[in-house]
């Protein structure tokens, strides 16, 4: 199963991986992360396709998605 990481103090809270997750199982948190935004978090993992849209999608490289053991990240910090 694919694994989505988001880095919650990475993340400024835009909202553009949850409008563009064709799953939609992406939604913004009611927490703060240390930058003082609402961040990103996955709902329902278990219907996650891996696509890796989220993660190309993050202005602020903050999501990382592991498919069948390879991890794949614009950037590595
Ligand atoms: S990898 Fe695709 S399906 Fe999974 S959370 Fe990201 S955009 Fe949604
Ligand atoms: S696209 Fe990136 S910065 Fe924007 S809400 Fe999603 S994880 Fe946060």
């Amino acid at each position: 199963m694919p694994g989505v990481t988001i880095d919650k103090n990475h993340c400024k809270g835009c909202e553009m991986c949850v409008k563009a997750c064709p799953q939609k199982i992406l939604a913004m948190s009611k927490q703060i992360g240390l930058k003082g935004y609402f961040y990103a978090e996955v709902v329902d993992s278990s219907r996650c396709i891996g696509c890796m849209i989220c993660a190309i999608t993050c202005p602020d490289v903050a999501i990382e998605v592991g498919v069948h053991g390879t991890s794949f990240a614009l950037f590595q910090y």
